[in-house]
Parts: C-alpha cells; structure tokens; sequence
C-alpha cells in the first residue's frame, strides 16, 4: 500500500529540497493510531520545517506539518476506533514526528482530540494550530478579566492566520478590535473580519522611548513579539493583559518593569504545544462555539500538498494572508 507525502530531504551539502512523493506505508513511524488525512493547513513553522528546518527537524527524509484532521484507519488505542473523526495540533508532530503533509500519519493516541461537533475536517484545518493559538490566547485574557466594552483590543501580525482568526473572535464576542498590520492592502480584509481600527505597522515600529505611554489598549493577542511588544506594553490601560502568542517580528523583548509596577499589567505565554488535552478541548468547543463560519471561510486559500515549498518560503516572509488549508489527497 503506497500513499502521497510531501517529503523533505537532506542533501550532502546541507540544502534541504521538498518534493511530494509516493511513498510505502511500511515507512510510516511508530504510533498506536493511523488516521486518512484529509486537510493540513500552514503555520509559521511549518515554513521553517519546510525549509531550512529552522532548528526545529531533527531526522531527514522528514514529513512536515505540524497539524492535520481525518479520519481514524487503524488504532491500538481504546480511546479511538475507526471512523472517529480527529484533530491534532502540536506534540512537535511535524517537527520530530512525522506530520500532516500526507495522506496518512500514524501518531499516538493522546496526541488526537474529537473534531468538534459542528466543524468539518476542512473548517478544523482552516483554524489549525494558528487558530487553536488565537482561542487560548482569547481565553487567558477573559481569564485574567478582559470583558467586551473594557475598549479597543490590539491585535498584532493581525493579517496573518493567528492575527485574523483573534481578529473575527474577538469581534464576534462583542469587542471592538484595532488590527495591526504592515500591509495597507489588507485593510478591508481585516474590517470585513470584524476590525474597526487599522494600526499601521510603522506606528510600533520604534523602540520603547518612554516606559508609559497613554493607556490604550483593554488587551492584546500579539503574534510579533520583538520591538512592538515592548510598546503594547506600554500602551496597556490599567491592569490589562497582552497575550505573547508569537515572534514574527522578533525574540528579543526590551523593555522596562515599569508598566508592571505602575499599571499592574499582565504579559501572559501562550504555547498551544504541550496544552493539556482538557484545555485543547475547551478550547475547541469554544471555537465550535465562537467563531463565526462566515468570517473563518473569508481567510481560507486552499492549497495542495504541491503548492507547499513556495507558500512554506511565503509565510517566512510575512506574505501569506490568513488561513492555507491544504488538501492532501
Ligand atoms: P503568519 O506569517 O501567518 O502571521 C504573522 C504576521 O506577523 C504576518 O502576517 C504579518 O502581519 C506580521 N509580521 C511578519 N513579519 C513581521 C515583522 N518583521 N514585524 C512586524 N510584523 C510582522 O504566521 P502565524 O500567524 O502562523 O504565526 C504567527 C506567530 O505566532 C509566529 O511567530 C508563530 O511561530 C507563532 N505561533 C505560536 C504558537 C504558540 O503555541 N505560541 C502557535 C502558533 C503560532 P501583517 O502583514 O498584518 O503585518
């Protein structure tokens, strides 16, 4: 029995090439279930496993994608059986493990979750680990008491798969959202999505100056990190929260203890990775639940398993907008 995967492969000289391949099923790693891949979608990381492996790809041939919905085939694992419907996300599934860029991946057990009742396997991908991210970060700043009408939340890298599913969340649960983002072609997107604020890149792009600024923010989901983090920080009203979800515009963090002493502010680390299976659960209820249809479809570009090395190059550049859903077979 052969299936389609997307391989990537090492060379002598170090450079890494990715090509779809049919491959035996005999090749599939260890694992207790078997699961047809219907979707996988494309993260941040999935372009670095797709390229230089970014630190992340321990063993070549390797097969990326860190997220995938399907169908179980085969399964040693009383919990699942065949035909249930699944999702995984994180695990480093992907990145050590084998991945969803295939027809079929073989994982262990307590790596899947249900699809949630009301998603299809293509509606799960099209919110993915990117959209799974943007959930928990949503629910640690309710937990940590943002409330809708506590004034405008920020969302940065808001063009961008986590930025666009915070930004049609936040706004489907009553709150008014300002959407950062360096690409102006983007505005009406983002406004169709439920942003009624446009924040123009540039306008934190500088490094922190003065520790306060005037409180603006009620909260913020950011997925850049670097320079404009810092600033976020600066800009929160009293006792607000941003959630650190990612480093598209760096890792480094500059800034100064003040807005935490004198503001009582909150900078809250989100990891979708290793998130206990109750809390993944709880979040995907909540995006059944939350997140309007309409708005997921609007950032959905489909894609198939050929189309991936250059969207993988796509994303490192910061040039795919919303949400890739992958079709592999
Ligand atoms: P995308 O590439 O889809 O989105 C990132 C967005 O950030 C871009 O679209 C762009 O938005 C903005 N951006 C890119 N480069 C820069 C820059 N130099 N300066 C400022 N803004 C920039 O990636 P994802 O949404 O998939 O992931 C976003 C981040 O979240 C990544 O760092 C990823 O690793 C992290 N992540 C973390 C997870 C976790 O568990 N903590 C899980 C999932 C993702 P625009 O064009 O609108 O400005």
């Amino acid at each position: 029995m052969t299936f389609k995967a997307l391989i990537v492969e090492k060379d002598n000289e170090g450079k890494t090439r990715a090509s779809v391949q049919e491959i035996d099923e005999s090749r599939l790693p260890e694992g207790d279930v078997t699961v047809a891949v219907e979707y996988s979608t494309l993260n941040y990381k999935d372009g670095l496993c797709l390229t230089t492996g970014g630190g992340l790809v321990k063993t070549y041939p390797h097969v990326p994608g860190i997220d995938f919905a399907g169908t179980v085939e085969s399964s040693s694992d009383p919990r699942w059986k065949p035909g249930d419907k699944v999702v995984l996300t994180g695990w480093r599934v992907g990145e050590i493990w084998w991945g969803g860029y295939a027809q079929k991946a073989r994982v262990k057990g307590d790596w899947l979750v249900p699809l949630p009742e009301g998603l299809t396997t293509r509606q799960a991908m099209a919110v993915g680990t990117a959209g799974l991210t943007s959930m928990l970060a949503v629910m640690a700043l309710e937990d940590h008491g943002l409330k809708p009408g506590a004034g405008p939340v920020l969302v940065t890298g808001a063009a961008g798969g986590v930025g666009s599913v915070a930004v049609a969340l936040l706004a489907a649960l009553g709150h008014e959202v300002a959407a950062v983002t360096g690409r102006p072609e983007a505005e009406a997107y983002l406004r169709g999505l439920g942003a009624s604020r446009i924040v123009p890149r540039a306008e934190l792009s500088e490094p922190v100056k003065r520790p306060l600024e005037s409180e603006t923010w009620a909260g913020c989901v950011d997925a850049v990190g670097g320079v404009m983090l810092a600033r976020v920080l600066g800009q929160l009203k009293y006792g607000a929260s941003a959630a650190a979800v990612g480093l598209a515009g760096g890792a480094q963090l500059n800034t100064t203890v003040i807005p935490f002493l004198l503001r009582g502010v909150n900078l809250l680390g989100i990891d979708s990775v290793m998130q206990p299976y109750e809390n993944r659960v709880r979040a995907w209820n909540r995006i059944a639940r939350d997140l309007p249809m309409d708005k997921l479809e609007a950032m959905v570009q489909p894609a198939t398993l050929a189309d991936l090395p250059a969207l993988g190059q796509a994303i490192l550049k910061g040039q795919v907008k919303g949400r890739v859903v992958v079709d592999v077979n």
